[in-house]
């Protein structure tokens, strides 16, 4: 008879991205039975949903403290809808900056990602260069990301402060070690153009992000304010085929098309969504969609998922919302996906069910990552003919598949 005896906790994952915690059932003397439960577990390890994406600043300490003068007004911080269908990085480059065009498409993602205006972005990108040759390679394009990872961090944390967006490139100026050289008119404040409706929109205006009728998973929040969701239609490692899953328009609106894996859909009140690691874009830059045309497939391969930087842990949409510049939470109360509402958890990418769920109106608790959630939206048309307000599900028919 075997004897057997407590392994304890083993906790496995990427580092800084998800981990698993496992506790395996007992272990024997006989070396077989290690090995079963070793291959087991690396089966249920490569078998396990494990989309992660999340953009943090890896650098020295970011000190935060500074006091003034102005150097950025937090108006020239705020990237609004307004802003992302009017502003042209491209242009701003050639005009200003031309020898960071080659890291345009970099600037426009991680400036979306964070919600960080993009001529600010490439000031301190340009800065932060100091003279030095810009590739455009992922060295580069990281570089941008941890640019706006950080000033997104300190930022986030100042929000309420006069000074918030001077402290937020200070501390990255100071962190790595580069001098400030900002245009000075970043110090002035600008006219923001308000969104055309006041306030988030109530429950029911997007559809989730994959077409009427099917049926994907998703993972658990993650990013600024928890305003990030990882779906697949299906999971498959990086090599599978990922044509059969379209990304789709949550709602209508203009599309932004940053590059061949990032774009952004700027909705008519103010809300924009955004999708990294695509692969495939249907649709073409300013051009208006409407609610569940198909956007893009997600990336099957790694290079085309991070063409403008970052990581991914494999085939998978990262989207993410924001109202007018701001991010915010998918826990936020009327901030749901028609169908589902969701319960952002603890920390990010928590998928522990007790903590995080999705909730379907008529269904109920649908857990992250392996339960699979139908987008039983009606289509096409209006969501609800008579606004954003009527929450009505009553002519949806609903089922949980697992
Ligand atoms: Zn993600």
């Amino acid at each position: 008879m075997a004897r057997l005896c407590a392994l304890g906790k083993n906790r496995l994952g990427v580092p800084g991205v998800i981990h698993f915690t496992v506790r395996s059932a007992g272990c024997t003397d006989h070396g077989w039975m290690r090995v079963r439960l070793l291959s087991l577990l690396v089966l249920w390890v490569l078998a396990t949903p494990v989309a992660g994406s999340e953009l943090r600043w890896e650098g020295p300490p970011l000190p935060d403290d500074y006091r003034g003068p102005m150097l950025v007004d937090n108006s020239q911080y705020r990237y609004t809808a307004h802003d992302m269908l009017a502003f042209s990085t491209a242009e701003h480059l050639t005009d200003s900056f031309p020898e960071l065009l080659p890291l345009r498409s970099a600037i426009d993602t991680w400036a979306a990602r964070v919600g960080i205006h993009p001529r600010l972005l490439s000031a301190v990108v340009r800065d932060s260069f100091a003279g030095s040759t810009v590739f455009g390679d992922w060295v580069d394009q990281n570089t941008v990301a941890q640019l706006a990872a950080g000033l997104g961090e300190v930022y986030a944390l100042r929000a309420s402060d006069p000074l918030a967006a001077s402290q937020a490139v200070a501390a990255v100026s100071r962190a790595l070690g580069f001098e400030l050289d900002l245009p000075a008119d970043l110090a002035d404040a600008r006219q923001l153009v308000a969104a055309p409706t006041a306030g988030p929109p109530l429950f029911g205006y997007f559809q989730p992000p994959w077409e009427i009728g099917d049926t994907w998973s998703g993972g658990g929040a993650h990013g600024p304010s928890h305003n990030a969701l990882d779906f697949w239609g299906d999971w498959v490692p990086w090599g599978g085929d990922t044509t059969p899953y379209w990304v789709s328009a949550m709602q209508e609106g203009v599309a932004r098309v940053w590059s061949s894996c990032s774009m952004s859909v700027i909705h008519p009140n103010g809300w924009t969504t955004s999708y990294y690691h695509l692969d495939n874009i249907l649709v073409a830059d300013q051009t208006p969609v409407l609610r569940n045309d198909r956007l893009a497939n997600y990336a099957d391969n790694e290079p085309q998922a991070i063409c403008d930087g970052g990581f991914s842990t494999g085939p998978h949409v990262h989207m993410y919302q924001r109202y007018d510049g701001t991010n915010i939470s998918v826990d936020e109360a009327n901030v749901d996906f028609t169908a589902f509402s969701h319960h952002a958890g603890v920390g990010d990418y928590d998928t522990n069910c007790d903590r995080s769920w999705y909730n379907h109106f008529t269904v109920g608790t649908v857990c992250p990552n392996w339960d699979l959630l139908l987008n039983d939206a009606p289509g096409p048309g209006p969501l609800f003919e008579d606004g954003f307000e009527s929450g009505s599900t009553a002519n949806w028919t609903s089922t949980i598949l697992q």
